[in-house]
């Protein structure tokens, strides 16, 4: 490891290793450096995807990560109505599982390919602009190094802390953070090809309940609340235990894995740069607040922020007003669906139990072509008219 670099990007997630290689392919001098001592494990994700996105981003879809296509969801209510939509309506976590480890690993070799370098179990401790550029302080194996670098990519993840160094507020209301608990399950009884969610403001407050099948007999079977609807420790542990035992298909079947960990589906932030530093990914808080989907949207946004970093290192400009190509970049793809979700969002989690049975049961009556706003709202209005009045704010 060198002293200086033009970038350093902090996390090897999907935003890090994205943003990674399109500013090597830019023509940067590029460091990634990760805490952890392998890329993508232990994992922290429902490993929920769809491959309609990849094209996007310059992916294809990759027998090595993508172990399961799905063809349908199931929406279940809390009296148990039962939605079925297909794969192409879900978004951007529907229509496959992945090996989430394998994935982030294989993003990780494009970036290299692309001419990044990778530090393993080096941590970023802390940063401070000086004199234009940017010194980091890293532990790498026990040992205190300091680096400096024209331009930083804060790909930190939810915990991340290169915002709040640098003065971006990356703080969340604990309403709009998700806690979630998840076991991989062997031994269960699943349809390979459906992946299913539970909605219920009683029994999962503020969140959701998922299975995401990798077969016949196993799956992520996992649970997100509203954290601050948590009254005590180990509530969604709980949550999900209860879950699973009210559902014999997979009360039958055992855990090899568990995994905690926090979302947030927040509105989005008011600034993801500053001078010299750009956020991207979770740190950037641009998970889909109605799904906690955030992988999609971490390859987008690493995708500017990649060429805009190279750009600058180009231009000789690390300035806030240079990195508004990455602001404007990111914000004119997805921000739009990030406002939608988010409001979207806030309505379901003050909904009751009983509001959302009358929902579920009104689409699974009718067919409908598109989980819009617009065509659910529009099923829902044929049975129950008057519940559509509580939304007249989206139509
Ligand atoms: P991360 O993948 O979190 O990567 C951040 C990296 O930065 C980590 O490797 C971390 O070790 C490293 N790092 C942190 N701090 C430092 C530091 N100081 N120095 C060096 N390295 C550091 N999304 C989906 O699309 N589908 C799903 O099904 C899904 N399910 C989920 C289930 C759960 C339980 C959780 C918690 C999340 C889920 N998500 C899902 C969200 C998804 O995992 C994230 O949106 C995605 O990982 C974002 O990628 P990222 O690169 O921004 O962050």
């Amino acid at each position: 490891m060198r002293e200086r670099y033009d970038v350093i990007v902090v996390g090897s997630g999907p935003a890090g290793t994205m943003t990674a290689k399109h500013a090597a392919l830019g023509g940067a001098d590029v460091l990634i450096i990760e805490k952890r001592q392998e890329v993508g494990s232990p994992v922290r994700c429902g490993e929920g995807f769809s491959v309609d996105w990849l094209p996007k981003v310059g992916l294809k879809p990759d027998k090595r990560w993508l172990v399961n296509t799905v063809e349908s969801g199931r929406m279940y209510s809390p009296g148990g109505h039962c939605f079925k939509f297909g794969a192409a309506m879900g978004g951007n976590e529907m229509g496959a599982v992945i090996e989430r480890d394998i994935f982030d690993k294989c993003l990780a070799e494009d970036a290299i390919k692309a001419g990044a370098k990778l530090q393993l179990k080096t941590a970023c401790m802390g940063l401070e602009r000086k004199d234009g550029v940017v010194r980091m302080a890293v532990d790498h194996i026990g040992e205190r190094k300091h680096l400096e670098c024209k331009v930083v990519v804060g790909a930190d993840g939810y915990e991340s802390q290169v915002g709040r160094w640098i003065g971006i507020d990356t703080n969340i209301d604990p309403k709009d953070v998700m806690t979630c608990f998840q076991y991989r399950m062997i031994g269960i009884d699943v349809d390979p090809k459906i992946n299913d969610f539970y909605i219920s403001n009683a029994k999962m407050p503020g969140g959701y309940a998922w299975v995401f099948c990798k077969s016949a007999d196993m799956a992520n079977v996992g649970i997100g609340v509203q954290a601050s609807r948590i009254t005590e420790p180990g509530a969604p542990k709980r949550y999900l235990d209860k879950f699973i035992s009210e559902h014999p298909h997979l009360a039958k079947g055992f855990a090899t894995e568990a995994v905690a960990g926090g979302v947030s589906v927040c509105q989005p932030i008011d600034r993801t740069v500053a001078d010299n530093v750009m956020l991207v990914g979770d740190s950037a808080r641009q998970i889909d607040p109605m799904t906690g989907g955030g992988i999609a949207h971490a390859c987008k946004a690493g995708c500017v922020a990649g060429r805009v970093a190279a750009e600058a290192i180009v231009a000789k400009d690390y300035s806030a007003e240079f990195f508004q190509r990455y602001e404007k970049g990111w914000r004119d793809i997805f921000e739009n669906v990030l406002w939608r979700n988010y409001m979207a969002k806030e309505k379901v989690q003050a909904m009751s139990d009983e509001t959302m049975d009358k929902i579920i049961e009104s689409l699974s009556l009718v067919q409908i072509d598109q989980l819009s706003i617009f065509g659910i709202l529009d099923a829902v209005r044929r049975k129950y008219p008057e519940l559509v009045k509580e939304f007249e704010e989206f139509l």
